[in-house]
């Protein structure tokens, strides 16, 4: 079975490839990327000799409909998993277009290509198989200080970034209500883990913590996120594409809801355990203005994909941060790579051309 993946030089997209391609030891995955900022195709080099028989890159834009065309005819594809994404959220108050092309329209793009090949092959949608479009919490807008996000909670995006994944969620449904694609839809509550582009919260402060550099924390950094090891995300996006039941949505998240100040204070106390630097202090902490339109709480009600796929988190806060931590120590040479832009020369050395 051959299945497509965008996104898979991101972060959770990276993960993911390395989770599939060990469980699944007869798939093979080809992947898009367009290898913007935030794409690293170092992210996966450590794939075995034979994972990496099983995987095949393609530099391409989710917008370039002959080429998601070219790769459908060439490896016959029998599911997509759309991780590609402009995914900051800051990036996308300064810039929202970008955001609507590459997370509208290439959805659409996607969407349409599938379509058009899942007709012409079977005149029918092959059972089973599915369009699975990896989204986000943020959809669903901001949550007092009780109750979570439920699949049924209205969508109220307030951020550029999370309007242009609502709206995403929306085509992806109407493709199912219309045409009856065999669609999923999962909405994750914040990752955390290896191989995370340093503009994000954990890496941002890892790294800026080992270089004694300020720790810039928005407003009074009260705001709350329900984090997830990467790894659980994966294990549930797979459940998903497998089993979930088709059009679809399902919740992830861990019920691991902490503050934004509480994770800078406990990156701040494990790096400086592990180093035995006592420069990494409260010290460094700094309170910037609050982002703008900045949601105060997010937090997941996963019980849909508890009682329906058996999924339940594994790795629960004060473990993932530990790993975490001590993968970016044992990475720093990454680090340094991604903050130079060098990661931008390893394509054009390893693959050679644009
Ligand atoms: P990321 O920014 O690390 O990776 C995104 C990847 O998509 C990059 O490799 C980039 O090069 C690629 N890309 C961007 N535009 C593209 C285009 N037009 N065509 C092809 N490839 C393109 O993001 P991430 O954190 O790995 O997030 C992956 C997905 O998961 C996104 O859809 C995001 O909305 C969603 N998500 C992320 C989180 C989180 O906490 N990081 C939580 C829930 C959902």
């Amino acid at each position: 079975m051959n299945i497509l993946v965008t996104g898979v030089a991101g972060f959770i997209g990276s993960n993911f490839v390395y989770y599939y391609l060990e469980k699944y030891k007869d798939r093979k995955i080809i992947g898009l990327d367009k290898l913007t900022y935030a794409g690293n195709l170092e992210n996966l080099e450590k794939l075995t000799p034979e994972q990496k028989e099983r995987f095949v890159f393609i530099k391409g834009d989710i917008n370039n409909q002959e080429l998601i065309e070219y790769i459908f005819e060439t490896y016959k594809i029998e599911g997509i998993i759309n991780f590609a994404a402009e995914s900051h959220v800051d990036r996308s108050i300064h810039d929202p277009q970008i955001f609507l092309k590459t997370n509208v329209i290439g959805t659409q793009t996607l969407l349409n290509v599938a379509k058009k090949y899942w007709q012409k092959d079977t005149q029918k949608f092959i059972d089973g198989v599915k369009f699975l479009q990896i989204s986000t919490d943020e959809v669903y807008g901001s949550l007092g200080p009780t109750g979570y996000f439920t699949e049924k909670t209205p969508l109220d995006p307030h951020s550029p970034y999370s309007a242009s994944k609502a709206s995403a969620d929306l085509i992806v449904k109407a493709y199912y209500d219309t045409y009856k694609m065999p669609t999923n839809i999962t909405r994750c509550s914040n990752n955390y883990g290896p191989y995370q582009f340093p503009e994000k919260l954990i890496p941002l402060m890892i790294n800026n913590a080992l270089n004694h550099k300020k720790l810039p924390v928005y407003g009074d950094g009260k705001q709350i996120r329900d984090w997830l090891y990467v790894t659980d995300h994966c294990r549930a996006i797979d459940l998903v594409f497998e089993n979930g039941r088709t059009g679809e949505v399902y919740n992830i998240g861990g019920h691991n809801e902490k503050e934004n100040i509480y994770i800078v204070k406990k990156i701040i106390e494990i790096l400086r355990e592990k180093t035995g630097d006592k420069e990494i202090n409260e010290k460094l902490i700094k309170h910037v203005k609050d982002r703008l339109g900045h949601d105060r709480r997010y937090g997941i009600d996963p019980t849909k994909i508890k009682e329906e796929l058996g999924w339940e988190p594994e790795i629960m806060f004060d473990e993932g941060i530990e790993k975490t931590i001590e993968w970016y120590l044992e990475n720093q040479d990454w680090m340094k790579r991604v903050i130079s832009g060098e990661y931008l020369e390893f394509y054009e050395k390893n693959y050679g051309g644009k």
